[in-house]
């Protein structure tokens, strides 16, 4: 069966679709209200009230206050404000600087930007489920250290992190904490109180928002020296004139997130399990990563022995069936993933490793046909393998 028209789309970690109704909300911004926030005029003030209510629509979701939430161009830069202006406010404080082996790049390439120009950074192992152990963090925190950054829930695993216990350790030495909450947000709680964090960055596009928009939630005290110099916007800590449409567009993703959270979390699990039980019940040799429980509910990571991820991509993609293989950034080279490597998947089962995420859209129809043919093409490419074993 040729399903070439129909596309399967399990990929929802690397991006979503648009919500219908975040789209209608954008339009009168691209079109009707397109003055910039920062004129005096009544366009510029409609602009302006536009954003000020998105932005406490925000602060409400995450537990902030809106004066703790700006607008950034997404998760990246989210993460760099958080990790180089974090760094640049103390650095007369200290120079030491801690995260994990397993953050996304947008945290880890801030940090070796960092360690190349005078900072000292610490990257901390996790078990071989992904979990940061909180005792290694207290135990790496020095007199110098100045920032710890720890991600709520890995993009490609899918494993939560204790976030509640490590930001309690930050708290008592005095450090600040600054969780990458991407992949988390609108999948379990991410209040900032309750997480116990001083800075934590969400992406729209991660959540059926626009892409290019995202916020920075800052806690009200901590020092931070901005990323991008000019205009006075964002209270100082972000120049650029604002992405109306994207930060309207944002506020009403967030709103039909918290609203509709249950039926999303509970509709992603259900088809998930099914897809879980349905590999490991008709595939030989494959291996479930990241924590059974303690997991995004739409997340499924798996490592099919002796194949070649990229195969099974190409063979999956050919009959309608998107999927990932490592993380999105790092597919196009045959490296293994530093997630894997970090667990300790040997580098010759890293390469059969492939992640499938489910969304709103997907259907018991998507999984009943990926189940149909995943074994299939398995066994067809294991036929042909070079590789050891079968
Ligand atoms: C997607 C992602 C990012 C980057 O967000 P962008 O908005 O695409 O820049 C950062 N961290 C995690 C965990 C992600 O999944």
């Amino acid at each position: 069966m040729n399903r070439m028209n129909k596309r399967i789309y399990l990929d929802y970690a690397a991006t979503t679709p648009l919500h219908p109704e975040v789209l209608e909300v954008m339009k009168i911004y691209f079109l009707e209200e397109f003055g910039n926030p920062s004129s005096v005029h009544t366009s510029g003030q409609k602009a302006r009230e536009a954003i000020e209510n998105a932005r406490r629509t925000i602060a409400e979701a995450l537990g902030a206050r809106p004066d703790e939430i700006i607008f950034t161009s997404g998760g990246s830069e989210s993460d760099n404000t958080a990790i180089k202006g974090v760094a640049y406010a103390m650095a007369e404080k200290g120079n030491h600087i801690i995260t994990t082996k397993i953050e996304h790049h947008a945290v880890l390439e801030p940090f070796h930007f960092l360690q190349a120009h005078g900072f000292k950074a610490t990257f901390l192992p996790v078990d071989r489920y992904g979990i940061v152990d909180p005792d290694d963090v207290k135990k790496a925190i020095t007199d110098k250290t100045i920032l710890v950054s720890i991600m709520h829930a890995n993009n490609e695993i899918g494993t939560i992190e204790p976030i509640e216990e490590i930001s309690k350790i930050c708290r008592q030495k005095g450090v600040y904490f600054h969780t990458d909450a991407v992949q988390s947000f609108g999948a379990i709680d991410t209040n900032v109180n309750s997480l116990g964090v001083d800075l934590l960055s969400i992406s729209a596009h991660k959540f059926y928002g626009p892409k290019g928009v995202g916020v920075l939630y800052i806690r009200k005290g901590t020092r931070i020296e901005p990323l991008l110099h000019g205009g006075a916007q964002e209270m100082g800590k972000r120049a650029s004139t604002h992405n109306v449409p994207g930060i309207v567009g944002m506020a009403k993703a967030v709103e039909l997130a918290i609203k509709e959270m249950p039926q999303r979390v509970e509709h992603s699990r259900r088809l998930r399990d099914k897809l879980i039980k349905c590999l490991l019940d008709n595939v030989d040799d494959i291996i479930l990563n990241g924590h059974p429980q303690k997991r995004l509910p739409n997340n499924c990571h798996v490592i099919v022995k002796y194949i070649e991820g990229e195969a099974l991509l190409m063979r999956l993609d050919q009959i309608g069936i998107e999927v990932a293989t490592g993380s999105a950034c790092s597919s196009g080279s045959l490296e293994p993933s530093h997630v894997l490597t970090a667990l300790g998947v040997p580098i010759e089962d890293a390469r059969g490793s492939i992640r499938m995420t489910l969304g709103r859209l997907t259907t018991d129809e998507d999984i009943d046909f990926v189940c149909e043919h995943f074994p299939r093409i398995v066994k067809e490419l294991r036929a042909i393998s070079p590789l050891t074993g079968k």
